[in-house]
Protein backbone atom coordinates (compact mmCIF):
# COMPACT_ATOMS: atom_id res chain seq x y z
CA UNK A 1 0.00 0.00 0.00
CA UNK A 2 2.67 2.48 -0.93
CA UNK A 3 0.21 5.21 -1.72
CA UNK A 4 -1.08 5.60 1.50
CA UNK A 5 1.75 5.78 3.42
CA UNK A 6 1.98 8.81 5.72
CA UNK A 7 2.96 12.72 4.67
CA UNK A 8 6.13 12.19 6.38
CA UNK A 9 7.25 9.00 3.82
CA UNK A 10 6.10 11.48 0.74
CA UNK A 11 8.59 14.15 1.79
CA UNK A 12 10.16 15.87 -1.65
CA UNK A 13 14.10 14.50 -1.40
CA UNK A 14 15.15 16.21 -4.16
CA UNK A 15 14.35 20.06 -3.09
CA UNK A 16 17.18 18.81 0.15
CA UNK A 17 19.87 20.42 -2.91
CA UNK A 18 18.70 23.91 -2.50
CA UNK A 19 20.65 26.15 -0.68
CA UNK A 20 17.84 28.97 0.03
CA UNK A 21 16.97 29.48 3.87
CA UNK A 22 13.10 28.44 3.82
CA UNK A 23 13.89 25.37 1.95
CA UNK A 24 17.28 24.34 4.48
CA UNK A 25 14.45 24.98 7.49
CA UNK A 26 12.30 22.51 5.18
CA UNK A 27 15.64 20.07 5.15
CA UNK A 28 16.08 20.43 8.54
CA UNK A 29 12.10 19.56 9.07
CA UNK A 30 12.84 16.93 6.73
CA UNK A 31 16.29 15.34 8.83
CA UNK A 32 13.49 15.76 11.90
CA UNK A 33 10.55 13.44 10.73
CA UNK A 34 13.20 11.19 9.15
CA UNK A 35 14.79 10.48 12.64
CA UNK A 36 11.93 10.65 14.86
CA UNK A 37 9.24 8.67 12.78
CA UNK A 38 11.13 5.41 13.59
CA UNK A 39 10.66 6.08 16.72
CA UNK A 40 7.51 7.42 17.07
CA UNK A 41 6.67 4.62 15.38
CA UNK A 42 7.53 2.29 17.63
CA UNK A 43 5.17 4.13 20.06
CA UNK A 44 1.99 2.59 17.98
CA UNK A 45 1.09 -0.49 17.98
CA UNK A 46 -2.49 -2.55 17.20
CA UNK A 47 -4.59 -5.30 19.08
CA UNK A 48 -8.07 -6.64 16.89
CA UNK A 49 -10.30 -6.62 19.48
CA UNK A 50 -13.62 -8.07 17.62
CA UNK A 51 -13.72 -8.99 14.19
CA UNK A 52 -14.67 -5.38 13.14
CA UNK A 53 -13.18 -3.66 16.16
CA UNK A 54 -9.68 -2.47 16.67
CA UNK A 55 -7.70 -0.99 19.49
CA UNK A 56 -4.36 1.31 18.69
CA UNK A 57 -1.87 2.84 20.82
CA UNK A 58 0.40 5.26 20.45
CA UNK A 59 2.55 5.48 24.07
CA UNK A 60 0.38 6.52 26.85
CA UNK A 61 -2.86 7.04 24.67
CA UNK A 62 -5.11 4.43 22.99
CA UNK A 63 -8.70 4.38 20.78
CA UNK A 64 -10.32 2.45 18.93
CA UNK A 65 -11.14 2.67 15.14
CA UNK A 66 -14.39 0.12 13.25
CA UNK A 67 -14.14 -1.36 9.71
CA UNK A 68 -17.43 -1.62 8.28
CA UNK A 69 -18.40 -2.32 4.48
CA UNK A 70 -18.97 1.06 3.82
CA UNK A 71 -16.35 2.45 5.53
CA UNK A 72 -14.27 3.55 9.21
CA UNK A 73 -15.52 4.93 12.23
CA UNK A 74 -12.19 6.25 14.08
CA UNK A 75 -12.73 7.72 17.20
CA UNK A 76 -9.40 10.01 19.14
CA UNK A 77 -6.96 11.21 16.41
CA UNK A 78 -5.01 11.95 19.96
CA UNK A 79 -2.23 13.90 18.10
CA UNK A 80 -0.31 15.46 15.15
CA UNK A 81 2.45 12.83 15.66
CA UNK A 82 -0.26 9.98 16.63
CA UNK A 83 -2.64 10.82 13.94
CA UNK A 84 -0.58 9.77 11.01
CA UNK A 85 0.52 6.51 12.64
CA UNK A 86 -3.06 5.50 13.35
CA UNK A 87 -3.99 6.44 9.96
CA UNK A 88 -1.04 4.19 8.50
CA UNK A 89 -2.90 1.09 10.70
CA UNK A 90 -5.78 1.76 9.36
CA UNK A 91 -5.13 1.77 5.80
CA UNK A 92 -3.07 -1.70 6.81
CA UNK A 93 -6.37 -3.43 7.58
CA UNK A 94 -8.84 -2.06 4.99
CA UNK A 95 -9.13 0.96 2.16
CA UNK A 96 -12.34 1.69 3.36
CA UNK A 97 -12.60 5.79 3.74
CA UNK A 98 -13.04 6.78 7.25
CA UNK A 99 -15.75 8.20 7.37
CA UNK A 100 -16.54 9.28 11.29
CA UNK A 101 -13.84 10.38 13.64
CA UNK A 102 -15.70 10.70 16.88
CA UNK A 103 -14.17 12.79 19.84
CA UNK A 104 -14.48 11.15 23.27
CA UNK A 105 -14.45 14.27 24.87
CA UNK A 106 -12.66 17.84 24.35
CA UNK A 107 -9.78 17.41 26.05
CA UNK A 108 -6.67 18.34 24.04
CA UNK A 109 -4.27 15.87 24.47
CA UNK A 110 -6.85 13.24 23.10
CA UNK A 111 -8.16 15.09 19.84
CA UNK A 112 -5.54 16.99 17.82
CA UNK A 113 -4.34 15.82 14.44
CA UNK A 114 -7.64 15.17 12.88
CA UNK A 115 -6.58 16.45 9.76
CA UNK A 116 -5.40 13.77 8.21
CA UNK A 117 -8.60 12.10 8.01
CA UNK A 118 -10.23 15.32 6.18
CA UNK A 119 -9.34 14.35 2.73
CA UNK A 120 -11.28 11.20 3.31
CA UNK A 121 -14.48 13.48 3.88
CA UNK A 122 -14.93 12.60 7.29
CA UNK A 123 -16.91 13.92 9.86
CA UNK A 124 -15.87 15.19 13.21
CA UNK A 125 -18.28 14.13 15.54
CA UNK A 126 -18.34 15.04 19.32
CA UNK A 127 -21.04 16.20 22.28
CA UNK A 128 -22.80 19.44 21.90
CA UNK A 129 -20.69 20.93 24.88
CA UNK A 130 -17.72 20.72 23.19
CA UNK A 131 -17.51 22.77 20.42
CA UNK A 132 -17.47 25.68 22.09
CA UNK A 133 -14.65 24.48 24.58
CA UNK A 134 -12.76 23.49 21.35
CA UNK A 135 -13.15 26.72 19.59
CA UNK A 136 -12.65 28.88 22.72
CA UNK A 137 -9.38 26.83 23.52
CA UNK A 138 -8.41 27.66 19.40
CA UNK A 139 -5.56 25.31 19.55
CA UNK A 140 -4.92 24.87 15.37
CA UNK A 141 -4.23 21.30 15.31
CA UNK A 142 -7.72 20.34 16.55
CA UNK A 143 -10.85 19.84 14.24
CA UNK A 144 -13.65 21.39 15.53
CA UNK A 145 -16.54 19.07 15.25
CA UNK A 146 -19.09 19.22 12.58
CA UNK A 147 -21.57 16.87 13.79
CA UNK A 148 -23.11 17.79 17.40
CA UNK A 149 -24.54 14.69 19.17
CA UNK A 150 -27.06 15.74 21.79
CA UNK A 151 -26.97 12.96 25.20
CA UNK A 152 -28.22 10.02 23.06
CA UNK A 153 -27.40 9.24 19.69
CA UNK A 154 -27.15 6.52 17.21
CA UNK A 155 -24.46 6.27 14.61
CA UNK A 156 -25.00 3.57 11.85
CA UNK A 157 -22.60 2.78 8.92
CA UNK A 158 -22.32 -0.04 6.97
CA UNK A 159 -24.69 -2.12 9.56
CA UNK A 160 -22.62 -1.20 11.96
CA UNK A 161 -24.43 0.89 15.35
CA UNK A 162 -22.93 2.73 17.00
CA UNK A 163 -24.23 4.32 20.45
CA UNK A 164 -23.01 7.48 21.77
CA UNK A 165 -24.48 8.41 25.44
CA UNK A 166 -23.62 11.26 27.20
CA UNK A 167 -23.68 9.89 31.17
CA UNK A 168 -22.93 13.26 33.02
CA UNK A 169 -20.12 15.68 33.82
CA UNK A 170 -17.34 12.87 33.63
CA UNK A 171 -13.55 14.62 33.78
CA UNK A 172 -15.43 17.03 31.23
CA UNK A 173 -18.76 18.19 30.30
CA UNK A 174 -18.53 16.88 26.77
CA UNK A 175 -17.38 13.28 28.11
CA UNK A 176 -19.52 10.62 25.45
CA UNK A 177 -18.88 6.71 25.86
CA UNK A 178 -18.83 5.20 22.97
CA UNK A 179 -20.72 1.76 22.63
CA UNK A 180 -20.91 -0.99 20.04
CA UNK A 181 -23.37 -3.19 21.44
CA UNK A 182 -23.10 -5.69 18.47
CA UNK A 183 -19.39 -5.91 18.99
CA UNK A 184 -19.69 -5.34 23.09
CA UNK A 185 -16.96 -3.14 23.01
CA UNK A 186 -17.09 0.32 24.86
CA UNK A 187 -14.46 2.52 24.58
CA UNK A 188 -15.32 5.45 27.83
CA UNK A 189 -12.40 7.71 27.83
CA UNK A 190 -10.83 9.24 31.44
CA UNK A 191 -13.48 7.42 33.22
CA UNK A 192 -12.70 4.02 34.18
CA UNK A 193 -8.74 3.47 34.76
CA UNK A 194 -7.26 0.02 33.59
CA UNK A 195 -4.24 0.88 35.72
CA UNK A 196 -5.71 1.93 38.95
CA UNK A 197 -7.57 4.13 41.34
CA UNK A 198 -9.93 7.45 39.85
CA UNK A 199 -7.69 10.30 38.91
CA UNK A 200 -6.15 12.82 41.57
CA UNK A 201 -8.86 14.70 43.04
CA UNK A 202 -11.22 14.31 39.93
CA UNK A 203 -11.07 16.82 38.12
CA UNK A 204 -13.80 18.17 35.96
CA UNK A 205 -16.06 15.12 37.27
CA UNK A 206 -19.27 15.25 39.09
CA UNK A 207 -19.14 12.51 41.83
CA UNK A 208 -23.13 11.95 41.56
CA UNK A 209 -23.02 11.82 37.82
CA UNK A 210 -19.96 9.40 37.74
CA UNK A 211 -21.97 7.13 40.32
CA UNK A 212 -24.65 7.01 38.11
CA UNK A 213 -22.82 6.20 35.20
CA UNK A 214 -20.82 3.34 36.28
CA UNK A 215 -24.47 2.36 37.40
CA UNK A 216 -25.43 2.42 34.25
CA UNK A 217 -22.47 1.17 32.31
CA UNK A 218 -21.97 -1.96 35.08
CA UNK A 219 -26.04 -3.20 32.75
CA UNK A 220 -24.61 -2.96 29.09
CA UNK A 221 -22.96 -6.21 27.77
CA UNK A 222 -19.60 -5.24 27.50
CA UNK A 223 -16.25 -7.51 26.49
CA UNK A 224 -13.93 -4.94 25.91
CA UNK A 225 -13.13 -1.57 27.62
CA UNK A 226 -11.00 1.21 26.12
CA UNK A 227 -10.12 3.63 28.54
CA UNK A 228 -8.55 5.80 25.92
CA UNK A 229 -5.06 5.06 28.32
CA UNK A 230 -3.20 2.09 28.55
CA UNK A 231 -5.15 -1.91 27.22
CA UNK A 232 -8.11 -2.59 27.29
CA UNK A 233 -9.76 -4.23 29.97
CA UNK A 234 -13.25 -5.31 30.49
CA UNK A 235 -16.00 -5.04 32.60
CA UNK A 236 -15.22 -6.23 35.75
CA UNK A 237 -12.86 -2.86 35.37
CA UNK A 238 -16.26 -1.02 35.64
CA UNK A 239 -17.71 -3.35 38.64
CA UNK A 240 -14.38 -2.67 40.35
CA UNK A 241 -14.50 1.56 40.16
CA UNK A 242 -18.37 1.32 41.13
CA UNK A 243 -17.51 -0.55 44.48
CA UNK A 244 -14.42 1.63 44.62
CA UNK A 245 -16.72 4.59 45.49
CA UNK A 246 -19.67 3.17 46.94
CA UNK A 247 -16.77 1.84 50.06
CA UNK A 248 -15.37 5.36 49.54
CA UNK A 249 -18.78 7.05 50.49
CA UNK A 250 -19.66 4.82 52.87
CA UNK A 251 -16.39 5.12 54.69
CA UNK A 252 -16.47 9.26 54.41
CA UNK A 253 -19.98 9.35 55.93
CA UNK A 254 -18.93 7.28 59.02
CA UNK A 255 -16.44 9.03 59.75
CA UNK A 256 -17.85 12.61 59.27
CA UNK A 257 -20.53 11.19 61.36
CA UNK A 258 -17.75 10.26 64.46
CA UNK A 259 -16.00 13.24 64.20
CA UNK A 260 -18.63 15.86 63.02
CA UNK A 261 -17.49 19.96 61.95
CA UNK A 262 -18.57 21.25 64.95
CA UNK A 263 -16.54 18.67 67.04
CA UNK A 264 -13.46 20.37 65.08
CA UNK A 265 -14.58 23.44 66.10
CA UNK A 266 -15.30 22.48 70.07
CA UNK A 267 -11.94 20.52 69.85
CA UNK A 268 -9.44 22.04 67.06
CA UNK A 269 -9.19 24.98 68.71
CA UNK A 270 -8.33 26.21 64.76
CA UNK A 271 -9.47 30.15 64.26
CA UNK A 272 -8.17 30.37 60.72
CA UNK A 273 -10.77 29.50 58.13
CA UNK A 274 -8.23 27.79 55.31
CA UNK A 275 -6.22 26.36 58.08
CA UNK A 276 -9.76 24.68 59.93
CA UNK A 277 -11.02 23.33 56.58
CA UNK A 278 -7.66 21.69 55.55
CA UNK A 279 -7.06 20.55 58.86
CA UNK A 280 -10.98 18.80 58.79
CA UNK A 281 -10.79 17.50 55.49
CA UNK A 282 -7.29 16.04 56.07
CA UNK A 283 -8.42 13.88 58.94
CA UNK A 284 -11.61 13.21 57.95
CA UNK A 285 -10.01 11.65 54.46
CA UNK A 286 -6.91 10.44 55.82
CA UNK A 287 -9.15 8.03 58.12
CA UNK A 288 -11.12 7.00 55.43
CA UNK A 289 -8.60 6.32 53.14
CA UNK A 290 -6.94 4.16 55.74
CA UNK A 291 -9.98 2.40 55.69
CA UNK A 292 -9.93 1.37 52.06
CA UNK A 293 -6.51 0.32 51.91
CA UNK A 294 -7.42 -3.40 52.98
CA UNK A 295 -9.60 -3.77 50.21
CA UNK A 296 -7.83 -1.58 47.35
CA UNK A 297 -4.28 -1.11 48.54
CA UNK A 298 -3.39 -3.03 45.25
CA UNK A 299 -4.59 -0.54 42.96
CA UNK A 300 -1.87 1.08 40.90
CA UNK A 301 -1.99 4.72 42.52
CA UNK A 302 -3.89 4.00 45.77
CA UNK A 303 -1.16 5.88 48.47
CA UNK A 304 -0.93 9.17 45.96
CA UNK A 305 -4.14 9.30 44.23
CA UNK A 306 -6.49 7.25 46.32
CA UNK A 307 -5.77 9.96 49.30
CA UNK A 308 -6.77 12.90 47.04
CA UNK A 309 -9.87 11.05 45.84
CA UNK A 310 -11.05 10.68 49.86
CA UNK A 311 -10.55 14.34 50.29
CA UNK A 312 -12.34 14.93 46.97
CA UNK A 313 -15.05 12.97 48.89
CA UNK A 314 -14.89 14.77 52.43
CA UNK A 315 -15.36 17.42 50.33
CA UNK A 316 -18.12 16.30 48.69
CA UNK A 317 -19.88 15.27 51.39
CA UNK A 318 -19.01 18.81 52.98
CA UNK A 319 -22.13 20.24 50.69
CA UNK A 320 -23.77 17.77 50.67
CA UNK A 321 -24.61 16.43 53.89
CA UNK A 322 -27.65 17.94 56.12
CA UNK A 323 -26.96 20.40 59.10
CA UNK A 324 -25.45 18.60 61.73
ZN1 LIG B 1 -6.84 11.34 29.11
Amino acid sequence: MNSKETAANRFPFSSASSSSAPLRLCVNLLSLLLFASPLLAQQASVTQLTSDVYLFRFGFHSNIFVVTAEGVIATDPISPQAAPLYLREIRKVTDQPVRYVIYSHDHTDHIGGGSVFQPDGARFVAHQSALPVIRGRGVQAIVPPDLLVGDEHELRLGGKLVRLMHLGRIESESNIAIYLPQDKVLMWVDAVRSYGVPYRYLEGTDLRHFRRALQKVEKLDIDHLVHGHGPSTDKSQVTLFRRYFDDLDRFTRQEMKKYPVSEHRRTSGQRDPHLFFDTYIQRIASRSHARMRSGYSQLGGFESWGSKNAERMVVFFLHELPFE
